[in-house]
């Protein structure tokens, strides 16, 4: 049964407030995700009463984006909705972010839990993106009450919470992978639970809140696999490599992409290394290259896969593909820490 969207918190324009003033910021510019965006008039006018306001209307894709130095120059403070912030990040302007926009009283029957138990479950990893951090903390204590052993995995220095995954980092599973006999997402989307199934190679199901529901993500897990080996492998007898950085502060391993670089010339194939800051898949026709490494958000590879005539690949994919990484199994690319912009 759809029990409808979880209710969305107004953003909370008084907080906000009192931390601009406290860094005496006059002019600001906001960042909305595309689900605040018809807030967009209410906040403009509630905050532009006060302070100089711009409205960032540029694709926005997290904390990992504190958008163009010309968008954010002028301005004393960003003001970012819907995400946490990168604790390992150096960001170009202080920034004010305001996480928690989902409602917390999300009800949730413990007998949604029973499936857990059914397959032989107790010892439960449990992981959340940030907007239902409040949200995973009621289910933390639905399941400790229900003769589950919750799990909360430390973090590494990308994300700011314990449990917390994000679409780049998994960090919160792998530590306590050893520990936990199967995972638990909270999240919208299928992509974080998939992750961690890849990642950890340990079973994950998703909470779909709009449903109260569990579904375990093995079925689309293996689908995941089987799309994208086939997809890659398409990359096996490119010889003509577009090597790409995206030059947002989060995304940037410049580093990165120099080793993919050498990897390909040492193969005796050919590389040409890109900078953007939006990859358009229109770009990279003219270039006639055979096959792109893109090192920026590990999901424009995996979810824009199909918008390419040549296949995309993170660099854990090219690596594993050409044998620079011995493993049998697919490895998530995962972001731990980028390199400063120069
Ligand atoms: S790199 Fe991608 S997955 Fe990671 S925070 Fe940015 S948008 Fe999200």
């Amino acid at each position: 049964m759809d029990l409808g969207p979880v209710a969305m918190r107004k953003p909370d324009v008084a907080g906000i407030t009192k931390q601009l003033d406290q860094m005496g910021a006059k002019k600001i510019l906001l960042q909305l995700p595309d689900g605040l965006k018809p807030e967009a008039f209410e906040l403009f006018s509630k905050l532009s009463a006060r302070y100089s306001v711009i409205i960032s209307s540029d694709p926005f894709y997290g904390a990992c984006d504190a958008g163009t130095v010309e968008s954010y120059r002028e301005v004393d403070c960003i003001v970012q909705l819907g995400h946490s912030p990168i604790p390992n990040l150096h960001y170009p302007k202080p920034m004010i972010f305001e996480e928690f926009l989902v409602d917390n009283n999300v009800e949730v029957d413990p007998s949604t839990f029973e499936v857990l138990r059914s397959r032989g479950y107790r010892r439960i990893g449990l992981l959340f993106s940030v907007q239902y951090k409040d949200v995973a903390e009621g289910i933390r204590n639905i399941l400790l009450k229900t003769g589950f052993e919750p799990l909360i995995g430390p973090v590494d220095g990308r994300m700011k919470y314990p449990g917390q995954v994000l679409g780049c980092n998994f960090s919160a599973a792998h530590l306590i992978s050893d520990d936990a006999e199967c995972f638990l997402v909270v999240s919208t989307g299928k992509f974080h639970a998939i992750g961690v199934q890849l990642s950890t190679e340990k079973e994950t199901f998703l909470l779909d809140l709009n449903s109260r529901s569990i579904e375990s993500v093995s079925r689309e897990t293996d689908e995941f696999l089987r799309k994208r080996y086939a997809r890659i492998s398409r990359a096996l007898d490119a010889e003509n490599f577009c090597i790409v950085m995206d030059t947002k502060i989060g995304q940037y391993r410049e580093k990165l992409a120099y080793v993919v670089k050498e990897q390909v010339e040492g193969m005796g194939k050919n590389a040409i290394m890109l900078k953007t800051s939006e990859v358009r898949p229109s770009d990279y026709e003219n270039l006639r290259c055979d096959a792109i490494v893109f090192t920026g958000c590990p999901r424009v590879s995996i979810d824009d896969e199909e918008k390419f005539k040549m296949p995309i690949l993170t660099p854990p994919e090219f690596q594993r593909l050409f044998g620079f990484k011995k493993t049998r199994n697919y490895i998530m690319d995962e972001i731990v820490a980028v390199d400063q912009i120069n």
